[in-house]
């Protein structure tokens, strides 16, 4: 039995025109009352699909969240998007810090906190993304990058309800490849130590730490009952409902 009610969120990445919002309601309908009872579903549509988004998922249960947002309020940042934006189209989460933006967009930890602080002054709860890449973790270096990421990148304070983290190995990002379940747990487990020292212990014993990385339903139960992983960051099996309901089913 758990104690952290898990979170399943669907990460659509640039994915996703007026049509695929059928995706968002036949997840809502899927979305039955066993499973309602045991997991928390979140979707994460482009910037543009979040409002009719959310309100399709109205009466749901099911939350919406950003996959980003600026570190601005507001103001003359052509092109971007603010927290408060994301909030105001019914967002309730927001992805920071995913490996793309990290790497495409030169996101650094300074730049992810910033981002997970301007998510939580909107009232949105932030979904902190971490993970090694394949060198690092070959280089035996992978826990010591996540405990600075974790420390550059998690702003001080949050309560658990307040903070959601993401371990995504880059690696394993729209591989197909996935880390041993040995390896999720030692993560997961460094990575709750890790965090009481930012949030204190309290607050870090109920951060809902998620697991990303070709997340799909044939492996989703054996991920999902890792020690320490409260859920799933889907990117691909997220834009099929029924592997995304499979996934959510697995924890
Ligand atoms: C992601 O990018 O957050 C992700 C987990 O992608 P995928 O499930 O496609 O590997």
């Amino acid at each position: 039995t758990r104690s952290i009610r898990p979170l399943v969120a669907g990460n659509w990445k640039m994915n996703g025109l007026k049509a695929d919002l059928a995706i968002a309601t036949e997840v809502a309908r899927g979305y039955d009352a066993a499973l309602k009872a045991a997991v928390d579903l979140a979707i994460c549509p482009p910037a543009t699909l979040l409002f009719p988004a959310s309100a399709a998922l109205i009466g749901s249960r099911i939350a919406t969240g950003g996959q980003d947002c600026s570190v601005q309020p507001s103001g003359a940042f052509t092109g971007e998007v603010s927290a408060a934006m994301l909030a105001d189209a019914g967002a309730a989460f927001c992805i920071v810090g995913h490996s793309e933006r990290r790497t495409l967009h030169g996101e650094g930890n300074a730049t992810v906190r910033a981002k997970a602080e301007a998510a939580r002054k909107a009232l949105l709860v932030p979904i902190i993304c971490v993970g090694e890449t394949r060198e690092e973790r070959e280089a035996g270096k992978a826990l010591a990058v996540v405990r600075k990421q974790l420390k550059g990148s998690v702003p001080e304070g949050l309560d658990a309800a307040s903070l959601v983290i993401a371990y995504e190995p880059v690696w394993a990002i729209g591989t197909g490849l996935t880390p041993t379940a040995d390896d999720v747990a030692e993560m997961h487990a460094s990575i709750r130590w890790d965090l009481a020292r930012i949030v204190g212990k309290a607050a870090a014993a109920g951060v809902r730490l998620l697991y990303g990385g070709s997340v799909k339903p044939s492996n989703a139960a054996e991920l999902m009952n890792v020690a320490n992983v409260d859920g799933a960051l889907v990117g691909g099996a997220s834009l099929k409902a029924e592997e995304f309901l499979a996934i959510a089913r697995a924890c």
